[in-house]
């Protein structure tokens, strides 16, 4: 019996090492990992750049508390700001913590605007923001609350992308709106760019904040640096993590100067969050995702991923029926079960995960070369072949 605490259903495989977009057993068995440790680790295994960075600061001080300045953390801050909508950034050590930030930040300020009464968010179906008792609570999946005690107050869900339904949810109550702009547990489900600017809207008209949830799909997992600039609107708060770090556990909650005009001194803190070698690492992958071109490399690579993975969905209709998602988020909609097309793609030695909705979702690095993605592309045809005998059998 494993003294680890049995909450994760484990594939029976374990990885001694990693090199770019490989992981390697103990035998040395190479493995192309397209699920990328759930969307984070941006730039591959074992990157030269996040090593020397990592190694570097490792050597200096790894830990002083948020009592003392961080240089580090002055510099990410004020990199991340540069580049986005906002004016402030508070660092964590995972997306949920992130997310918490961000609704406490929308329910402070109303509070310091008169309005304490205005602390409840909107939610949508399908949603997922962590795992903390807050965020399984906006999640709002019933799996995830079931038998945790009384439901966290404060989230109203919506079951559709409709404008409407936002509209009528909407009372006296309500701060803002809460919102992945790419469902990633959820099934890779695109909000599609018209409805953003649509909350976008209806939050300027009706006094809102809009939160971004770009915890999955943020730092150039789509091809932008942030999945909203597709829709050429920007959010007041937004939580970011997995990529951030690369593989270091890190978050930040970004957020406009008002939006964050009630996080005074002593109001919120974290004691790892943002700490000297957390920020070495987060300042390494930000200087090669903010390097000119790669963005645009991210753009090309799934555009070219995307063509293969058309003709490998209309080779084999009766394992897949589609392909959602943007950038390198990307998922496959499967006919058979997700779980054994994951299972099926791993026995041809290609790492995927699970969606919502019965979608595998394709989660290579940033970095990934055109040859990794005929590899990855070969990889699936033989899982596709395979589970296409499997029912041929069963048949
Ligand atoms: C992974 C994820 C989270 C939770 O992040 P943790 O680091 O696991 O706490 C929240 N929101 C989204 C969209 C995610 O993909």
């Amino acid at each position: 019996m494993s003294a680890v605490l049995p909450t994760y259903a484990r594939a029976p495989i374990a990885f001694e090492r990693g090199e770019g977009a490989r992981l390697f057993t103990a035998d040395g068995e190479a493995y192309l990992d397209f699920a990328g440790g759930i969307a984070v680790s941006l730039l591959g295994h074992a990157h030269p750049g996040l090593i020397k960075a990592l190694t570097d600061q490792a050597a200096k001080v790894w830990h002083v508390s948020n009592v003392f300045q961080i240089p580090g953390q002055e510099r990410l801050a004020q990199r991340l700001c540069e580049a986005s909508f906002a004016d402030r950034a508070f660092f964590t050590n995972s997306g949920a913590e992130a997310m918490e930030c961000a609704i406490k930040t929308a329910r402070k300020y109303h509070a310091v605007g008169g309005h304490p009464e205005r602390y409840r968010l909107i939610t949508f179906e399908g949603a997922f923001h962590g795992r903390t008792l807050a965020t399984i609570a906006a999640g709002g999946q019933a799996k995830y609350i079931e038998g945790f005690g009384p439901k966290v107050e404060g989230f109203d869900q919506v079951t559709a992308l409709d404008i409407d339904a936002v509209k009528a949810a909407i009372g006296p109550e309500t701060a803002g709106i809460l919102i992945e702009p790419v469902q990633g547990e959820g099934g890779v489900r695109v909000v599609p760019d018209a409805f953003l600017r649509a909350l976008r809207e209806l939050c300027d008209d009706e006094g809102l904040l809009l939160i971004c949830d770009e915890i999955q799909c943020g730092m150039g997992r789509t091809g932008k640096l942030f999945a909203h600039e597709w829709a050429g609107v920007t959010p007041d708060i937004m939580a970011v993590a997995k990529g951030i770090g690369g593989g270091f556990p890190l978050g930040a909650c970004l957020a406009t100067e008002e939006a964050a005009r009630g996080m005074t001194a002593g109001t919120h803190g974290s004691t790892y969050g943002g700490n000297p070698l957390a920020m070495a690492v987060g300042n390494a992958v930000l200087d090669h995702v903010l390097v000119p071109g790669f963005l645009e490399h991210v753009q090309e690579i799934s555009l070219r991923f995307k063509q293969g993975l058309a003709a490998l969905v209309d080779g084999h209709p009766d394992i897949f029926r589609g392909l959602r998602g943007r950038g390198l988020l990307l998922g496959l909609e499967c006919v058979v079960p997700n779980t054994e097309v994951v299972a099926a793609a791993r026995n041809a030695h290609l790492l995927l995960v699970g969606a919502g909705d019965n979608v595998v979702r394709l989660l290579p690095p940033l970095n990934i070369t055109a040859e990794d993605v005929s590899a990855a592309l070969e990889a699936l045809e033989q899982a596709a072949i395979a589970l296409e005998a499997n029912s041929a059998r069963s048949a």
